[in-house]
């Protein structure tokens, strides 16, 4: 079946943005075309231009109005820990209040708070909770997302939330792409042996995750008082042996030389960054890897924001996310995270743009599927009801 969508006041390709690998993202990149027509047969795109260039083959074929929207390509959430049970409001209170967020999680809040409710919720109990969340990102442009575990922290528990994202993906045509986090904290059971920990998480839930084939990514919390980078080398080596890509969280909250180890390792993102050195920077720059940032959980925690600015102008290929989970950012809204680079990291809007489509897409290695409208590619775009594009930033996150 042969569509042609008309009346899209803007479609921003982002050709251009691919052709440069997403660094140093402009106007240009954007690839903005004023009164577009898009040709869609079976789902994938087959032409793209401007409305008055409609190619005379595709003249007589069914015409469907697009009611005068912008058009994006849907958006890509390459950082969320969706898979989880109980609420943080009470850890947000006391922060309110003035507690912060060390003194929060020794009054018996924080991750490990979480960690006690998904142990013990059902698997259906996590499944509504993450449907409830999923469609929260579906409404807000996202058309691919990725899932973390991390909450589990037993081999039986981190397979559960695992298995709650595979049928997840079952309702939904949402891309979701698992990963596996069991390198998230430090358990109670593992208090003061964490080097125990990491041999049992080598030993047998690694390759137990890879033999039932739950996730694509393995991500490890590299940072002061969770993995050291030698425990990181060590859990990292297992897992790309077990054929997972890295993703890493570092340089969160201390200078770790996450960044550098990410490069190192070829992980395909290290994620947060906001302590990251002029020594990791100049690494990323001149990698592949990408710098996902997260500048809700900076905003939400009152902490520092990564050097965004320094990365973009250095040639990093820089991804925004929400970072979505119940302790530091719980918002679904990658158009609020825009908002908020723009504001408070100095982003522009088509680099906002790019770091929340393309780039977000080469977060996870699917940059060949999503992030772009070019003939050839899969149909799937974000229909926005604003004027123009710049709308979608301005607008704090109520885009729709
Ligand atoms: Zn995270």
């Amino acid at each position: 079946v042969i569509q042609v969508f008309e009346n899209i006041r803007q479609c921003l390709t982002l050709q251009g943005a691919e052709a440069n690998q997403g660094r140093h993202p402009t106007e240009e990149d954007l690839g903005v075309i004023e009164d577009a027509a898009v040709v869609v047969e079976d789902e994938v795109v087959r032409w793209v231009g401007s409305k008055r260039d409609l190619p005379i083959e595709y003249s007589q074929e069914k015409r469907v109005s697009a009611g005068g929207r912008v058009w994006l390509p849907s958006l890509v959430e390459c950082h969320t820990h969706l898979v989880f049970a109980g609420s943080r409001a009470g850890d947000f209170a006391k922060r309110c209040r003035g507690m912060s967020y060390q003194e929060v999680a020794k009054a018996g809040g924080g991750i490990l708070s979480t960690v006690a409710h998904t142990r013990e919720a059902t698997k259906e109990t996590l499944l509504r909770n993450a449907q409830i969340g999923l469609s929260a990102f579906e409404s807000r442009g996202v058309g691919c997302l990725e899932l973390k575990s991390g909450y589990g922290l037993t081999l039986e528990s981190e397979l559960k939330l695992l298995e709650v994202v595979q049928e997840l993906q079952k309702y939904t045509k949402t891309d979701l792409l698992p990963t596996f986090m069991p390198a998230h904290a430090v358990p109670p059971e593992f208090l003061g042996k964490s080097s125990n920990y990491v041999d049992a998480i080598c030993s047998e839930w690694i390759p137990e995750v890879a033999r039932r084939k739950l996730a694509v990514f393995f991500d490890v919390f590299v940072e002061e008082g969770y993995f050291s980078v030698k425990q990181a080398r060590q859990l990292c080596a297992k897992a790309l042996e077990s054929g997972f890509k890295l993703k890493l969280h570092a340089d969160q909250f201390s200078s770790l030389a996450g960044a550098q180890l990410g490069v190192e390792l070829g992980a395909v993102s290290c994620d947060h960054l906001e302590n990251i050195s002029e020594q990791g920077i100049e690494k990323m720059a001149r990698s592949s890897t990408v710098a996902v940032l997260a500048p809700g959980a900076s905003l939400f925690t009152s902490t520092a924001y990564a050097p965004a600015r320094r990365l973009i102008d250095e040639g990093a290929i820089v991804a925004l996310s929400t970072d979505f989970n119940p302790g530091t950012c719980p918002s679904h809204s990658l158009p609020l995270m825009m908002t908020i680079a723009c504001a408070q990291l100095k982003l522009t809007i088509p680099e906002v743009l790019v770091a929340t489509t393309l780039n977000a897409a080469r977060a996870l290695g699917r940059e060949k599927s999503w992030g772009c409208i070019a003939p050839g590619r899969a149909f799937s775009v974000w229909q926005v009801a604003v004027q123009s594009y710049e709308e979608i930033p301005y607008s704090f996150g109520e885009a729709v």
